[in-house]
């Protein structure tokens, strides 16, 4: 609580000395107005799969190109925390039109903690919060970090090695075996930590009785690397 208060302070501060000017328009106010974020997105289509065989569904707000890509980057590499509100909305749009009335319960892929620190902030927990919030889902940690690999520039085995045991349960979160969880990420390159998250919390699900057929996970990231399918 204390931070959102904290953030919310420094963004009206910042706000009032750099006001933002949309990426698309110029208009001042917002970082990305709704009309350029409408047009942008009938260029670069969110999609989704339904025949993965691991997650029920994956959602992808885009490809990783043009505006989406450059707002994704500077958000995270530049600490533009105040890009979470358009960024959010890709998330939200591309929910309200592939599965409207499904209520999700959000959990975000955890960063590195050494990255939060370089960045002053946990980038997918704080757009996380701000999507939940608007779609009215909850939000549950239910993901540790277990080791602090990095993944840029690595390449597709690498990165699965990388990936696999880079995830443990947070002991402290409360999972309801019944819920259907959406996992939430910048971006999908190969899919290695998404799959590596999925398996942890599919196994901690059957842990708590769940049986693997009534087991539901999805993901979303914001942008796919490469072409629009999930390998
Ligand atoms: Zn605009």
């Amino acid at each position: 609580m204390k931070n959102s208060v904290k953030i919310t302070t420094f963004e009206w501060l910042l706000d009032l000395i750099y006001p933002c000017y949309c990426k698309g328009c110029g208009k001042i106010g917002t970082i990305f107005c709704r009309r350029c974020f409408f047009d942008n997105r009938a260029k670069n289509m969110p999609f989704f799969s339904d025949s993965d065989k691991e997650f029920h569904r994956i959602f992808a707000c885009g490809r990783r190109q043009a505006v989406l890509s450059e707002l994704i980057s500077q958000y995270k590499f530049q600490s533009r925390r105040h890009y979470r509100k358009a960024l959010s909305r890709y998330l939200s749009e591309t929910i309200l039109e592939f599965a409207p009335g499904e209520k999700f319960v959000v959990v975000p892929l955890p960063t590195i903690r050494k990255h939060i620190r370089e960045r002053g902030f946990d980038h997918i927990g704080l757009l996380c919060r701000d999507f939940a919030e608007k779609m009215g889902f909850a939000v549950v940690l239910a993901l540790n970090r277990k080791n602090s690999s990095v993944q840029v520039g690595a390449d597709a085995k690498t990165r699965l090695e990388q990936a696999k045991g880079a995830y443990i349960i947070n002991s402290k979160a409360v999972l309801d075996i019944k819920s259907h969880f959406l996992l939430v990420d910048d971006v999908w390159t190969t899919g290695a930590t998404m799959r590596a998250a999925r398996g942890v919390l599919e196994a901690e699900l059957m842990r708590l009785g769940a049986k693997k057929s009534e087991i539901k996970i999805s993901a979303i990231c914001l942008a796919k690397n490469g072409g629009r399918g999930f390998s």
